[in-house]
């Protein structure tokens, strides 16, 4: 079978598909079939130093156009992302395996929220005046940092690419995006259509490759910035190796987020939270509320509903517009999250639903829910990054919030519940930097995104993204003569 999946080239740099087929053949393999479906070409040093060359070089003139000139721009390709919808979305299932159903309302459309929410705030990003004593004052400037490098996972990969590209161009940077080795295409498309929006040259370019690649590009003197989307283990190298130049981080990094379910809330509410928490994206999302933790007088009306619901699951031809389950993304992803739920077998959970692989072609594993959980176990304390469930049982709302907190991660939490001032007491007292009252893992462009402890540094989106992506300068002026002691 053919795919229409090739790229015209492995990098995008300096406003053109561009080849370098000495660099180390990357394999893309369709989740669904296992079949190849694109080759391409890691970055050579060749390849990534005319990147950072082509980035350095259209700094200047991208910073000096006004936010206004930025924005149209930023529009513009927001609008074709959003007419190539359809076509991305596509691609964006032959990627990651996720399916159509998903992909259709997830990915493209996100990535143009974001250029559309930047784009329109471009012209809006200017500092401020601050009156001092007779007469003098000092204004400030919210300027770029320069060239911001972006380092993806391979769960969202036109969301990421878009994610970070729209912020960091509509501060006025140029920015080099090296998608993760797994999922390698969409980037390519989304600088494709920067440029035939009017980007200019140099000021978005996509390479390839592994993580010698990222590290390569953040230990360059010329690079600013970089904001990684990936595992912890990955955020402490790079944060690491960022510190070295003093280079501002932002860090989007892994979770084991608690969902916390009241015996007051609304029972389907609740499951549907659980659902969207645990099994979108066949479970592959940072945010994912894996430990739901269950008020006892609910616990067995919650696994009654939830198995129940489970039955309506339709896993297949992720281009299959009825599916609603995908594969994993590669062997190795699901193999891992297999072993996660032989562990939680062995560690004495009970497995109430799925833990098998199915009989048939591609990385499926079934959505998989464990009860009776308990808070050592390693389900319970480890990102799995998969489709399992962890349900714990709690009595009182001080156990629960403590639980719900020991954990070195703090990426997202959520409380549902009917009682209002529970509800409020609860999103105080998590420490997480994403909470959710009766609802979880929705991610609007409007709203910060990211995380707190070791799930991160800094924020995506929102207005919070324009303070990680400048640099405040400030100017004394003086209106007066300047006294001196001698
Ligand atoms: P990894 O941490 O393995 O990789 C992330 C990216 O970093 C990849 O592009 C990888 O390249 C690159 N990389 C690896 N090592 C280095 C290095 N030393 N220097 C520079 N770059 C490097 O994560 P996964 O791709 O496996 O994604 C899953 C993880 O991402 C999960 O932990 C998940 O929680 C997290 N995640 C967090 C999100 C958030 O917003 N908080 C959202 C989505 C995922 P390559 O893999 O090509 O070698």
């Amino acid at each position: 079978m053919t795919y229409p999946t090739q790229p015209k080239a492995s990098h995008f740099i300096g406003g053109e598909y561009v080849e370098d087929t000495a660099g180390e053949v990357i394999e893309v393999i369709y989740p669904y079939t296992g079949d190849v479906i694109a080759r391409v070409h890691a970055a050579t040093p060749a390849i990534i130093e005319r990147a950072l060359q082509a980035a350095t070089q259209a700094k200047a003139a991208w910073a000096a156009m006004t936010g206004t000139e930025r924005g149209r721009i930023l529009r513009r390709a927001a609008d074709i992302m959003r007419e190539r919808n359809h076509d991305l979305s596509v691609l964006e299932t032959f990627d990651t395996g996720k399916p159509l159903q998903e992909t259709t309302v997830a990915d493209a459309t996100s990535g143009a929220d974001a250029f559309e929410y930047f784009g329109g705030m471009a012209a809006t990003i200017t500092g401020e005046h601050i009156p001092l004593a007779g007469g003098d004052f000092v204004y400030t400037r919210r300027e770029p940092l320069g060239v911001c490098v972006g380092i993806g996972a391979w769960n969202y990969p036109t969301q990421i690419a878009s994610w970070k590209g729209a912020p960091a161009l509509a501060c006025g940077n140029t920015m080099i995006f090296k998608p993760s080795e797994t999922t390698p295409l969409c980037a390519l498309k989304v600088a494709e259509i920067l440029h035939e929006a009017g980007a200019p040259a140099g000021v978005y370019n996509v390479v390839q490759g592994m993580g010698a690649v990222g590290s390569a590009l953040i230990t360059d003197p010329r690079v600013a910035k970089v904001s990684l989307t990936g595992s912890v283990a990955t955020g402490q190298k790079v944060y690491a190796a960022a510190a070295a130049g003093l280079r501002n981080v932002t860090m989007e990094l892994g979770g084991k987020s608690p969902q916390v379910v009241f015996d007051d809330a609304n029972l389907e509410d609740a499951v549907s939270g659980a659902i969207l928490g645990n099994f979108y994206s066949t479970g592959q999302v940072c945010s994912n509320g894996t430990r739901v933790f269950v008020q006892r007088g609910m616990v067995d009306a919650f696994l009654a509903r939830l198995t129940e619901r489970l039955g309506a699951v339709v896993m297949g031809d992720p281009q299959d517009m009825a599916t609603n389950f995908g594969p994993m993304v590669s062997a190795r992803q699901r193999d891992i999250v297999e072993g996660f739920i032989a562990k939680g077998v062995a560690e004495g959970a009970r497995l109430v639903y799925g833990g098998t692989r199915p009989d048939r072609d591609g990385f499926f594993l079934e959505p998989t829910v464990f009860a009776d959980v308990t808070d050592e176990m390693t389900i319970a304390t480890d990102e799995i990054f998969g489709p399992v469930m962890s349900v714990l049982t709690f009595d009182d709302e001080d156990e629960v919030l403590r639980r719900a907190n020991a954990t070195p991660y703090g990426l997202a939490a959520s409380v549902f519940t009917s009682d209002l001032t529970r509800a409020h007491r609860m999103a105080a007292g998590f420490e997480a930097g994403t909470c959710y009252i009766n609802t979880h893992n929705l991610a609007p462009v409007e709203a910060p995104f990211g995380g707190s402890k070791l799930s991160g540094v800094g924020r995506e989106n929102s207005k919070e993204a324009v303070m990680n992506y400048t640099q405040t300068k400030g100017i004394y002026v003086a209106m007066n003569p300047v006294e001196a002691p001698f």
